[in-house]
Parts: structure tokens; C-alpha cells; sequence
């Protein structure tokens, strides 16, 4: 049988980063070629025939809307092509779980699409980037990957693209998805999955009907005690939407509801997420009385900033935009 074929879209972060041969800190992100990652990386031809794509070569604190928008009509083109099979990204972390989940929501296919990145820089003493890459060929090639969205991979563990979150800022193993597990695990090439999402992703999104040419601009404001609720009326001044990370529950003070509600009725949308990790937020009646912050559910305060720009795109209308958030 022949071999399936891979593409790698590369766009850069600490996969491609170089710095002080063996060591792992002070280097700097999106210096090397993938074609040279690959490489140096055994047995990832006997996988899959690769066709690489190198996008962008940035670190990803570089990436904006319209670098989401560039790789997700890319990743489209590719995915039409009936002689690619999978897709992987390699990307930096630090932005990693922004970009899987806007794929996630705008992507047209049943293709399976890995993202994936490293920890340590290309030069470093064990770096990880080679052998996550190979494990991302192998995920994209598994049948059972087929139909199961954007998914990470990071150390032998496989994450929903709309779920996967950094959790750590310094170990290989980086990546999470809160509380809610993982879809499963690899044990070099071996791909095991234990669980899939029940929430509306590629294919099945009415995001990925049309790409938009421009996202909507949404803002995020951060709660803490003491906050001044300044920073909403500067937000409101040139964004549509207004994501507040809110403490415990997704709560601020009252001086930031009665600021939510004065804003709001200019027209300017509000979700609330949580600057807790863990948990849910839910709608709250007692504590915001008219519904007018829209709970982020399980989404973390960038991803939900992300679902709100796409939801934008569609709607203005509050309820139509609750809906959104309950199926994605
Ligand atoms: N600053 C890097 C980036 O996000 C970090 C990484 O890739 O691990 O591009």
C-alpha cells in the first residue's frame, strides 16, 4: 500500500528556535527551516510521504487575526487536495491553544489537522521538537484521527483543539486540558484514543462554510480586586466585544456591572470567563440579573475571545451569541 501524505505547515515558535548549542534557555524562536527539523528526525519518512509549507517563521506571541486567517485558508487549500491526506502544524506554544481552536472553528474537513510544538529550542540537549513532530505525522496518518477536529500533541498526549491549554511555562510537558482529561495518548508511533469532544468543530461548524476576509475586534479585561473599571470604557472605545476574566465564577465587582450594563447598552457584546483554570461558568441570574455577560462555559478567557470575533461575524443578537457559546 502506498504511503499517505502528510502536509507540514510551519509557522515557527521554539520547535524552529535556536540558541547556545545544549542549552535550553536564551534562544530565539523561528530560526530554522522545518525541512531541517525533519531531517534530523529518524524514521519520519517510512510514516508518511511530507510535503512542507513553510508559512511563517515567528515567534507565536507574533501571531494576530490575520496570520489565523492566512494559515486557516492555507490549511483549506490544502485539505481540498484529494492526494493530501493529513495536515500538521507546527507552531509556538505560547499562543498554541489560540490558533487550535480558531482552526478548529474555521477549518473545512474531515482530514485529520495535528498541531504541535516544542519546549526547547532546536539547539538544546533533548530537545523536544523532533519527536513531537514525528508523533503529529503518525496522529495525522490514523484512521480513527479522521473527523476528530484539530487536535495537540505534546508528549505522547493527544488534546482537543478546542480544549488544549499551556499549563506550564517550563517543563516538556506544557500542555493540558483542564480537568477535562485528554482524547488519549501515543506511545511512539502507536496512537491510543480514549475519548472525543461533543462540541461542534470543523466540518460540522457553521464557521467553516466562509472564511471571513476580517475578524471583528474583541478585547479582554482582567479582574482583580481593587480593579478600576476604567479599562472597560477604554476597551469599548474601539472593540465590538469585551471578554472579561473575571475571578472565581466569572464575577467582578459592582462597579465593573454597573459599567457592564451602561456599555452594553451602547451596543457593546460581554462574555465572562474565569481567571480560575479549573471549573465552569455558568449563567448566574442573581449575579448578573438581565443576562447581559454571556458565560464562557469550560472556554479560558483567550479561546472564548476567539469564539466571540467569530460569533461577531455572524450576529449581534445576545441570545443568538449564548447559543454559539453552549454548542462550541
Ligand atoms: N515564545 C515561543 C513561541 O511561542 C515559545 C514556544 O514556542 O515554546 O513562539
Amino acid at each position: 500500500m502506498s504511503k499517505k501524505k502528510v502536509a507540514i505547515v510551519a509557522t515557527g515558535g521554539t520547535i524552529a528556535g535556536t540558541g547556545q548549542t545544549g542549552k535550553t534557555v536564551s534562544y530565539q524562536a523561528g530560526r530554522v527551516g522545518m525541512e531541517e527539523i525533519v531531517a534530523s528526525i529518524p524514521l519520519i519518512e517510512e510514516i508518511a510521504q511530507l510535503e512542507m509549507h513553510q508559512l511563517f517563521n515567528l515567534d507565536s506571541n507574533e501571531m494576530d487575526e490575520a496570520h489565523w486567517l492566512e494559515l486557516a485558508g492555507c490549511i483549506n487549500t490544502l485539505t481540498r487536495r484529494e492526494d493530501i491526506d493529513g495536515i500538521v502544524v507546527t507552531h509556538g506554544t505560547d499562543t498554541l491553544e489560540e490558533t487550535a481552536y480558531f482552526l478548529n472553528l474555521v477549518v473545512h474537513t474531515q482530514k485529520p489537522i495535528v498541531i504541535t510544538g516544542a519546549m526547547r529550542p532546536a539547539t538544546a540537549t533533548s530537545a523536544d521538537g523532533p519527536f513531537n513532530l514525528y508523533q503529529a505525522v503518525c496522529l495525522a496518518v490514523d484512521k480513527r484521527a479522521v473527523g476528530q477536529g484539530v487536535m495537540g500533541l505534546f508528549s505522547n498526549t493527544i488534546y482537543a483543539g478546542r480544549d488544549i491549554q499551556k499549563i506550564n511555562n517550563y517543563k516538556i510537558d506544557a500542555f493540558d486540558q483542564r480537568s477535562l482529561g485528554c482524547l488519549g495518548y501515543m506511545q511512539d508511533d502507536k496512537v491510543y484514543f480514549y475519548s472525543k469532544t461533543f462540541k461542534t468543530h470543523t466540518f460540522h461548524s457553521v464557521f467553516s462554510w466562509q472564511l471571513p476576509d476580517s475578524l471583528p475586534k474583541v478585547g479582554i479585561a482582567y479582574f482583580y480586586a481593587g480593579a478600576s473599571a476604567d479599562i472597560l470604557d477604554d476597551l469599548a472605545r474601539n472593540h465590538e466585544g469585551i471578554v472579561i476574566i473575571g475571578s472565581g465564577s466569572g464575577n467582578y465587582s459592582t462597579r465593573w456591572l454597573d459599567k457592564i450594563e451602561a456599555l452594553a447598552n451602547q451596543g457593546i457584546l460581554f462574555v465572562r470567563a474565569s481567571r480560575v483554570n479549573e471549573g465552569i461558568v455558568f449563567e448566574d441570574r442573581i449575579f448578573d440579573p438581565q443576562g447581559i455577560c454571556i458565560p464562557a462555559n469550560t472556554l479560558s478567557g483567550p479561546k472564548a475571545r476567539v469564539l466571540l470575533m467569530l460569533a461577531l461575524t455572524l450576529t449581534r443578537d445576545p441570545q443568538k451569541i449564548r447559543e454559539i457559546f453552549d454548542q462550541y
